[in-house]
């Protein structure tokens, strides 16, 4: 691997649920320090896209590589899984997803479930997690928050809580299925504001958004989904301000 090993490379992608063709044909690149918008109507396959990098589900077709290595399946049949359990461990701890309902443990608090996975699936000493832990929970903003529960914090702060939960993984990339859709309006912008601050860290990022300007202001790539394909796909300029697919323009007028 060198440097300009792409970080994620999905090539020639195609997925299908039985009959039904979901992907067909996407490939994407990201290298380090990239934020790709992954945008398009509902249905059109991007969060099946991202979970195919997590290996959240199998693929027919294409390639998807991790820091240049290819990611895959082993087995067939009912004993087809998502490779060894090295690899998943590998593929989830630095491709860290963070999901339109949060996905938080309800039974613990805050600090637990940020602290969880670092211990249980990495081994990491738990004094050492718990620092990082805070440390991520106060870049969030809710570094007040660590001994409440899911259910007493709001939308916008679980998501943040969810946020720091990723980054205490300590990933190469962090892959978002529309962090704001679960949100009031007045909440979404606080998760937003962290997301900009991310991107300004040079974090690479994968973000399946419904929200234009998010997507505009912190993208360095925008890749427009429709029907399992790639429509359209460049910079936040190109796509935004000098739109060339007319499937492209009345997705972005219905956005308004
Ligand atoms: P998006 O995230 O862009 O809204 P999805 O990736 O969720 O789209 O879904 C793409 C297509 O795949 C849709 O037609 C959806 O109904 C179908 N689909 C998604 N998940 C499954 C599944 N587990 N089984 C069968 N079909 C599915
Ligand atoms: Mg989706």
């Amino acid at each position: 691997m060198t440097e300009q090993t792409p970080v994620l490379e999905i090539r020639d992608l195609h997925k299908s649920y039985g009959d039904l063709d979901v992907i067909k044909g996407v490939s994407i690149t990201a290298h380090r320090g990239d934020v790709v918008s992954l945008i398009g109507s509902s249905g059109s396959g991007k969060s099946t896209l991202l979970r195919c990098c997590n290996l959240l589900e199998d693929s027919q077709n294409g390639e998807i590589l991790f820091q240049g290595e290819p990611i895959s399946w082993a087995g067939s049949g009912p004993n087809r899984r998502p490779g060894d359990a090295k690899q998943v461990i590998r593929v989830r701890t630095n491709l860290s997803m963070v999901f339109q309902q949060f996905n938080l443990w309800q039974h613990m608090t805050i600090l637990q479930n940020v602290m969880e996975a670092p211990i249980t699936v990495l081994g990491r000493d738990k004094g050492e997690v718990e620092e990082k832990a805070r440390h991520y929970l106060n870049q969030v903003g809710i570094g007040d928050k660590g001994n409440m529960y899911p259910a007493q914090l709001s939308g916008g702060q679980q998501q943040r809580a969810a946020i720091a939960r990723a980054l205490c993984m300590e990933p190469e990339a962090l892959l978002f299925d529309e962090p704001t859709s679960a949100l009031d309006p007045e909440l979404e912008q606080e998760v937003i504001k962290v997301i900009k601050d991310l991107a300004k860290e040079g974090r690479t990022m994968i973000i399946v958004t419904h929200d234009m300007d998010m997507a505009a202001d912190v993208s360095t790539q925008v890749v427009f989904l429709h029907q399992g394909l790639v429509e359209e796909q460049g910079s936040p300029d190109q796509v935004f301000a000098n739109t060339q697919s007319e499937r492209l323009k009345g997705f972005l007028k219905s956005t308004r």
